[in-house]
């Protein structure tokens, strides 16, 4: 089996050199051939020595997922489907905006946690993705589009939480300067609220954090993000105060889905000012994606102003997210790619359908 260089961040590709008794110099000289200038072809490496190039091609590869879809929206918003192995196929989204590229991945084939207005999480889930298929998708959408991608939220598929393995030197990889050179503000991982793996992240690679909070409080929460059944609301906000003492920003972004009549009451818009009492954040309020049989309606623009007018009147900042990519269906929660659910969770779900409609 050939080592996928791709997988490998600043650590692992000199453990991996050393292994061929090659020096450390070359491993970063590697590190950049392959994503700064993101050569695939050992033999293209102009400046390694010939026997190191030959070397490298019997024992090694750069290997991306396989592009299965690219598709554009009006708005300049772009997706790619990419087929990771024979039955799975994630999504990545690339949003141009006037200041800053920002491109979205995924971290896994599907989502355990299941949030009741999730489309990936209805899928069902089949794996993790590897170090290589997660920084693959940064390779091959900096490959493919002109501008400089300048931000990555791993706001996709899957909870990156429940993948820091694998999550953790693709984040390495992003902020290497001898690889994609980001800031650590300008790399954002998006979390339900898995507390324990919050305190992890912070330890061994604090960047900016979001977080889906979604309801105000446990008991509307307990139905709409699952998870909070195990990490209520009090240590989740005890996490992210902990978060915040190593994060590169000095808040956390709360990530609010504006579900019509389930959580956007002024009252609700209330209990999240008291929220913002006890952590330094900013509320991101995110109109609901509409997916078939999910159950929920977006809040009306009248609603989400009055809702934002409550919190901004309590002197908590609050910026309405702009629906990206949707009539690609490559908006917020939109993702579905491709899933062989081993949690069979779909086929329970439609068998659930059925007998609704039955
Ligand atoms: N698992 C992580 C990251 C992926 S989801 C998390 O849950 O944070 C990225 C964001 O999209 C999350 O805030 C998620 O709750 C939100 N989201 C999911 N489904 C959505 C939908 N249908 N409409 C709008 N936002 C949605
Ligand atoms: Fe998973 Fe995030 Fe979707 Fe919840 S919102 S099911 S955690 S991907």
């Amino acid at each position: 089996m050939k080592r996928n260089l791709l997988g490998l961040d600043a650590t692992g590709l000199a453990g991996f050199f050393a292994e061929l008794g090659e020096k450390p110099f070359r491993a970063r000289q590697v590190l950049r051939w392959v994503h700064q200038r993101r050569e695939g072809e050992f033999a293209r490496m102009s400046d390694l020595a010939k026997s190191l190039r030959d070397k490298l091609t019997e024992k090694a590869c750069v290997e991306a997922p396989a592009i299965v879809g690219d598709t554009a929206a009006s708005d300049g918003t772009r997706k790619w489907l990419l087929k990771v192995d024979g039955a799975n196929a994630v999504e990545a989204v690339f949003i141009p905006e006037v200041r800053r590229a920002t491109l979205c991945i995924s971290s896994q084939a599907g989502c355990v946690l299941d949030c009741a207005f999730c489309s990936t999480g209805k899928q069902g889930f089949n794996r993790n993705l590897t170090t290589a298929e997660i920084v693959g998708q940064l390779w091959l959408a900096s490959r493919l589009v002109e501008t400089r991608i300048s931000n990555v939220v791993m706001m996709g598929m899957g909870e990156p939480m429940l993948n820091l393995d694998n999550v953790i030197p693709a984040l390495r990889l992003m902020l290497d300067d001898n690889a994609y050179g980001l800031s650590r503000r300008r790399v954002t991982v998006s979390t339900s609220g898995v507390v324990p793996e919050m305190d992890r992240l912070r330890d061994e690679c604090p960047v900016a954090l979001a977080v889906s909070l979604h309801a105000p409080n446990d008991r509307l929460r307990d139905r709409l993000v699952p998870v909070n059944r195990r990490y209520p609301l009090r240590e989740l906000i005890a996490a992210c105060n902990r978060y915040l003492e190593k994060a590169p920003r000095d808040f956390i972004t709360f990530e609010y889905v504006m579900l019509d009549g389930v959580n956007d009451s002024d009252t609700n818009a209330r209990e999240l000012a008291e929220i913002a009492s006890q952590v330094r954040c900013k509320y991101n309020l995110i109109p609901f994606n509409p997916f078939p049989h999910s159950g929920f309606e977006r809040s009306s623009d009248e609603r989400i102003r009055r809702f934002a007018s409550i919190l901004q009147n309590a002197g908590i900042t609050v910026t309405t997210r702009k629906t990206r990519g949707d009539d690609i269906a490559a908006a917020c929660g939109q993702l579905a790619g491709d899933v062989a659910d081993r949690t069979r969770r779909s086929e329970r779900r439609v068998v659930a359908i059925k007998e609704v409609h039955a």
